[in-house]
């Protein structure tokens, strides 16, 4: 996809389900512009003495409803506009679950792989160097987000209190329990996206153990969604990672293939006990193959973009849960929900990560740790206030769970727009002044 292709197709979403939910155009005006977007090149010293330069971006999207927050991404297919629509979808997506943020998104050119540690670290800290003046508790929160973790957001959040000469741990989300991280964020995503996967079951009216489930990605969201829905019954027929995927009709055990592919760093179709793994009978698949897989319930967890009008026609699943941030192209969505087919699109199902993110920023301020327990139950009550919410919407005017998000969070922050006075209270004021 080219370099404005994605980010257009972002605001073609936001224009037409804004338009069709009546929301007041000033709104979706303001949602057409990013607030600012820094873009910084990040000197680096390689371990063999040479200075390489990466480029790094951190785009605020929209701050109506409090400080942007968002992940910072570290892959060499970044570019600007892809930055942006994931701003714009983190924007939406903290309003969907009424977080108090408004959305951000960084990212950082680069193939992490091909680094060693110490390079990540100088990276990491070089790209809070360049953005410690755009980035803040009350102004931006980073976190993680593809090929980025907690030991990373543990340099950055480091880097940042270095330069400012204070204590910030709520500056980033996503850290190391030991420098203030929260217990159950690491989940969380992925468990967001199985507790509004077992809502839609339940809606439904569906039996999790009749039903077979693909995932496409096996990074952590979709290993812990895995893991999860395999808990409840449901077979776990394919998972992929982004050299290829196993398929196997009667499902795999996915604690022991991610096992494996930490201890290996391969995806293999192994049965574990203890420390005993054995080869189970499986198929090699494609990661276009997975997608066509003739399941129930296809969740697309890796990158976005893969469901595209090209291959529309070839995906079989009724159910798409969207882990991973725009997986499915507008004009594919639209083919697919001609079929009847039911997206829980990414800014419900993944907003699990932001939320036990949220978490962690209000436990940094009050400077007291919750339990996992505590954690977890917040969690399921937030994502389960938020389907109900997109759902209902969905239902009285039907919509599809998208545009039903989006007219929700479109309406949430036309609220809080219109609370420091509309067009019509200033037109008013100014035929009748006093
Ligand atoms: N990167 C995650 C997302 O796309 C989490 C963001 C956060 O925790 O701020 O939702």
């Amino acid at each position: 996809m080219s370099e404005r292709d994605i980010f257009e197709d972002a605001l073609c979403r936001v224009r037409e389900i804004g338009g069709d939910a009546g929301v007041d155009p000033e709104v979706i005006a303001a949602l057409m512009h990013p607030k600012a977007m820094l873009t910084a090149s990040l000197p680096v010293r390689m371990d063999d003495g040479t200075t390489r330069y990466f480029v790094g971006y951190r785009c605020r999207y929209n701050t109506v409803l409090g400080p942007t927050k968002g992940g910072v991404r570290y892959h060499p297919q970044v570019t600007r506009s892809e930055v942006q629509a994931l701003a714009l979808w983190m924007t939406v997506k903290c309003a969907v679950v009424g977080l108090p943020y408004g959305g951000a998104k960084g990212g950082v050119i680069v193939q992490p792989k091909e680094l060693s540690p110490l390079e990540l670290e100088r990276l990491s800290r070089a790209y809070v160097r360049a953005m410690a003046d755009f980035i803040g508790p009350d102004v931006d929160i980073p976190a993680p987000d593809v090929y980025t973790n907690a030991r990373i957001m543990g340099w950055m959040v480091d880097e940042f209190e270095a330069i400012h000469r204070v204590r910030a741990p709520a500056v980033i989300t996503g850290k190391p329990i030991a420098l203030g991280g929260s217990l159950g964020r690491e989940e969380a995503t992925g468990r967001g996206a199985y507790l509004v996967t077992m809502e839609l079951i339940r809606r439904r009216g569906l039996d999790p153990k009749q039903l077979s489930v693909a995932v496409q990605g096996l990074g952590n969201a979709g290993y812990h969604v895995a893991r999860l829905l395999q808990k409840e019954g449901l077979r776990i027929v394919a998972l992929s990672d982004s050299r290829g995927g196993i398929h196997a009709s009667e499902g795999f055990d996915v604690d022991s293939i991610w096992k494996e592919k930490q201890a290996s760093r391969q995806m293999r179709a192994v049965y574990c006990q203890e420390s005993v793994c054995e080869l189970v009978a499986h198929r090699q698949i494609s990661n276009a193959e997975l997608l066509g897989l003739d399941v129930d319930i296809l969740i697309p967890a890796a990158l976005e973009g893969v469901i595209t009008p090209d291959n529309v026609a070839g995906i079989r699943a009724p159910y798409i849960v969207e882990v991973a941030n725009g997986p499915i192209l507008s004009d594919a969505e639209s083919v697919l929900l001609e079929r009847g087919a039911v997206v829980v699109p990414d800014v419900l199902a993944n907003a699990g990560g932001v939320t036990a993110s949220y978490f962690e920023w209000v436990q940094n301020r009050s400077g007291y740790a919750w339990t996992l327990e505590e954690v977890r139950e917040r969690l399921a009550a937030m994502m389960s206030r938020a389907f109900g919410a997109v759902w209902d919407v969905a239902e009285q005017e039907q919509r599809s769970l998208r545009s039903a998000a989006y007219a929700l969070a479109f309406r949430r922050i036309g609220e809080a727009v219109g609370a420091h006075g509309t067009r019509e209270y200033f037109q008013a004021g100014r035929d009748a002044p006093g």
